[in-house]
């Protein structure tokens, strides 16, 4: 371990190797710490949509990652009756045991210092240049110093308490998933499965093809609905009862126990940055609300945040932290279209005239198709125009 690094990045996720990656190849000194031994499982979907793709192009690893994935071909959206439709997007699966350790790997060669078994503990400003952090490892605390800070540690609330830069606790969702082999039905699925399902009030289910025939199947809720279900009963209802999930369990292989995870989504309930300290990933809630995707934001808030401190080295801290609290401020508006869209999970009729409308109607597809690609305004999701459109249409 350095005396002073450039830069000490907390947590080996999405978020933190990106911005790892990002820094080490514009010749900072990096030490990325996690709490970890690598590989390590992440409870997660899996599932790699645009803003993924798009991430991961910037970083040069496209290629590669796509290489341990299961490319498909899209994402079939099913409404609560049952219709269903097909939008195209950038879409993949790859299990984040496999992904992350390609993209720890990916910073390693590009020059970082990787401190596994590391927990973040405290972080203090040594002057107004240099950080001090603290960190558990073996029964003992470990004092590691930088310029410039970053925080990646997900959704678990207690380091972005102890980093300062926590203003709310609550975490927005809940999700949980199984992997489950089905070699008979491998060749039949080729997309994504967003379900809206009876089962999964305030939520909805998913069904991702994996690499090696392994499905991650799930159940995740928004806002405040995980606070009244109980997710497990709820993913039992859903594999017995959703036609696909039901076909694939009949003959499929139970490869894991089912796991479940907190999400922080909706970019709120944070500080992004805290004077030389920067906020990146899940820890400062950039999961999107509506889809609970998040990786694709997390590598793309760590590429933000490298590039600032890149950019502002040497006006330091206030310049960067002005830069990167900017770029997280233009993001926010979509992310608040998606947390208001989440009223689709608790009007089925709406939602199933969405999903007629998409079918019938090449303009509406492709507005959903531009919401996942990022291309045009989520926006559509919550005028009352657009509905009337949709409701009259269909009648
Ligand atoms: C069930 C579920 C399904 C999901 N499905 C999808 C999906 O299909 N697609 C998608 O895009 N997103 C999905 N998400 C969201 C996605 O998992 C997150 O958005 C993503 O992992 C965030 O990446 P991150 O790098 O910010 O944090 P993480 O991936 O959580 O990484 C944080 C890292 O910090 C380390 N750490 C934590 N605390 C400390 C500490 N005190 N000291 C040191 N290290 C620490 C951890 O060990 C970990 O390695 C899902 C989430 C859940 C819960």
């Amino acid at each position: 371990m350095r005396d002073v690094y450039d830069a000490i990045i907390i947590g080996a996720g999405p978020a933190g190797c990106a911005a790892a990656r990002t820094l080490a190849k514009a010749g900072l000194s990096v030490g990325l710490f996690d709490k970890a031994s690598f590989p390590r499982d992440k409870t997660c979907g899996d599932a790699l949509i645009p803003d993924a793709y798009h991430a991961l192009e910037k970083l040069g690893l496209i290629e590669r990652v796509l290489d341990i994935s299961c490319p498909l071909h899209g994402m079939r959206l099913f409404g609560f009756d049952g219709s269903d439709v097909l939008v195209r997007a950038d879409s993949a699966c790859v299990p984040r045991l496999k992904l992350d350790e390609l993209l720890l790997n990916s910073a390693i060669e590009a020059g970082i210092e990787f401190l596994p078994g590391h927990e973040f503990v405290g972080l203090f400003d040594e002057d107004e240049k240099i950080y001090r952090t603290e960190f558990y490892r073996g029964g003992s605390v470990v004092t590691a110093r930088a310029r410039w800070v970053l925080l990646a540690t997900g959704a678990s609330v207690e380091p972005i308490q102890r980093a300062g830069l926590l203003l709310r606790a609550e975490c927005r969702s809940f999700a949980v998933r199984q992997y489950v082999r089905n070699e008979r039905l491998a060749k039949d699925f080729n997309e994504l499965v967003f379900a809206f399902d009876p089962a999964v009030k305030g939520g909805y289910g998913w069904i991702f093809p994996g690499p090696d025939a392994i499905f991650n199947i799930g159940v995740g809720f928004f806002g405040s609905a995980h606070k009244y279900n109980n997710p497990r009963r709820s993913y039992e209802k859903f594999v017995a009862k959703h036609p696909l999930a039901q076909n694939l369990m009949r003959d499929g292989e139970i490869m894991s126990p089912l796991k479940g995870a907190p999400l922080r989504t909706g970019l709120s309930g944070t500080r992004f940055a805290r004077g030389g300290l920067l906020g990146i990933g899940e820890c400062i809630g950039a999961t999107f609300p509506l889809t609970g995707e998040g990786i694709g934001k997390a590598m793309e808030t760590g590429i933000l945040a490298a590039e600032a401190i890149i950019a502002e080295y040497d006006p330091g801290r206030a310049a960067v932290a002005q830069a990167y609290t900017d770029s997280m401020k233009a993001l926010q508006p979509k992310f608040e279209v998606y947390r208001k869209a989440e009223f689709l999970f608790n009007w089925p009729y709406l939602t199933n005239k969405l999903v007629a409308h998409a079918i019938k109607s090449e303009s509406t597809r492709g507005k959903v198709e531009g919401l996942f690609n990022e291309t045009s305004d989520p926006g559509f999701l919550l005028t009352l125009s657009g509905w009337m459109r949709m409701l009259f249409a269909n009648r």
